[in-house]
């Protein structure tokens, strides 16, 4: 029986960083994965998507590139990511063994070829998958995650988006750019996460302009195919209504992997979903760590990487640098951006924090090139102190403009001086 210092399931962000830091620290180390080494975020999420949204900025600008080739780019980005990993994790001394892992216990795991390996550490990084809403019946070809979005060579006429969080206004902006007629739709008051209702309805506007729709406050009650077609139902305030489309993407969250391995046998500690850590990624078994999206902490890639770099410090008994979810930036990139550190005001209110909140313009130049959109910045700052404790920034670019405000606001700035650097554009 192969033995291991640690075995890592999962090859994405979390699973990969961990096992370089593990191979760097001299460990030896086995990574288990079902499917493709890089995870969700180099094959099917932020690498592809990120290239979709560049082609459909040069789309826009007016280059004549089609989407079955931006597709097709996408992929062999995401496909050279995903080789470079494997190459260094072998360049390392890393196993990478394919395979499901089927069932873990303390010190091995059972893998479905039937191999058993053993490990005085194992680092569970199995990440999340796209929520399935029981309301839609999903076909994989009209009614649609994210990942099936990723794989399709041609934009729908027309479309329906579920969902403004990062994946779908970022998918919907593609598919309007190479362009389909698309209509989002959303159950909150506020999209992409705003917590403001003036900045959320200039977001509205912005991507109006763009030739998106959206609607709040809107409940989709059946997704369902219709001969060739979609039939969406959804309710709001004037009744129930329903929308004819060609596709339907539903982003409605995502869930985290935790089936299939044994872990409720086990006694693992999962609570709606997550497994539960601690400040150093230990879950309440001995000898078991677990990082990423699985965790449910934040289902982010660069936080991914840290929770798993983390893990590989607590298990060398090593000091770790505590991840500050609050502080990390949360951005989603597409024509009309979001960015977000820190409280927003309802959540420092929540807190029990005294606040004061202003608002600021945001001037950005590349906001012409998408229809003259300014954005606006909603910066929360102590009442008492006028510390700035949190900022919410939507516009073009707004993502890039995060950067300044976290590190002013983890350095202790004042409201002033984060709205001067706001203001100051570019
Ligand atoms: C469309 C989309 C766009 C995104 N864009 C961004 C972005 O721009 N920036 C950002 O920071 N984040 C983005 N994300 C989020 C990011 O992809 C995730 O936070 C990140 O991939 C999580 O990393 P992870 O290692 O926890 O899990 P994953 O990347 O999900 O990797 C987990 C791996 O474990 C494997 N696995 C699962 N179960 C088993 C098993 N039993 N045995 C063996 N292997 C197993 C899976 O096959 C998978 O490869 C995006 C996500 C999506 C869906």
């Amino acid at each position: 029986m192969a033995k291991y210092d640690l075995i890592i399931i999962g090859g994405g962000p979390a699973g990969y960083a961990a096992t370089v830091s593990a191979l760097e620290a001299g460990m030896k180390v086995a990574v288990i994965e079902k499917e493709r080494i890089g995870g969700v975020c180099v094959n099917f999420g932020c690498i592809p998507t990120k290239a979709l949204l560049r082609f459909a900025a040069l789309k826009k600008e007016g280059q004549d590139i089609s989407y079955k080739d931006a597709v097709k780019q996408a992929e062999r980005i995401a496909d050279e990511r995903s080789r470079s990993v494997i190459k260094l994790l072998e360049s390392l001394g890393g196993r990478i063994i394919s395979g499901k892992a089927v069932k873990v216990e303390t010190g091995k795991v059972t893998v479905d070829s039937g191999e058993v390996i053993e490990g005085t550490n194992i680092l569970i990084a199995t990440g999340s998958a796209a929520r399935k809403l029981p309301i839609a019946e999903y076909d994989d070809t009209h009614i649609i995650t994210s990942k099936e979005a990723l794989e399709m060579d041609s934009v729908p006429g027309n479309a329906v988006v579920v969902g403004t969080g990062a994946t779908g206004i970022e998918l919907a902006t593609v598919w309007s750019r190479f362009g389909s007629s698309v209509t989002v739709l959303e159950m909150l008051p506020n999209i992409m996460g705003f917590d403001d209702s003036e900045i959320s309805s200039e977001a509205v506007n912005a991507y109006e302009e763009q030739g998106i729709i959206i609607k709040t406050e809107v409940t989709v009650t059946e997704v369902k195919k219709a001969g060739e077609k979609v039939s969406v139902k959804y309710t709001d305030a004037a009744g129930q209504h329903e929308i004819i489309t060609d596709r339907v993407l539903v982003a409605a969250g995502i869930i985290p992997v935790t089936e299939g391995m044994g872990l409720e046998e086990l006694g693992m500690d999962i609570q709606r979903g997550s497994i539960q850590i601690d400040n150093n990624m230990r879950t309440n078994i001995e000898g078991i760590y677990a990082a990423g999206d699985v965790t449910g902490k934040m289902a982010l890639a660069y936080v991914s990487s840290k929770q798993g770099k983390n893990a590989v410090a607590a298990m060398l008994g090593k000091p770790c640098d505590p991840i500050d979810y609050m502080m990390t930036p949360r951005c989603i990139f597409s024509a009309i951006e979001g960015s977000f550190v820190g409280p927003t005001e309802k959540q420092a209110k929540a807190m029990g924090l005294n606040v004061v909140a202003k608002k600021v313009p945001v001037v950005s130049f590349n906001g012409n090139y998408v229809g003259n959109i300014s954005g606006i910045a909603k910066i929360v700052a102590d009442a008492g102190s006028n510390k700035a404790l949190g900022i919410s920034i939507m516009g073009p670019d707004a993502a890039d403009y995060i950067a300044a405000p976290a590190l002013m606001i983890s350095n202790g700035s004042g409201l002033s001086e984060v709205a001067d650097v706001i203001r100051s554009g570019r």
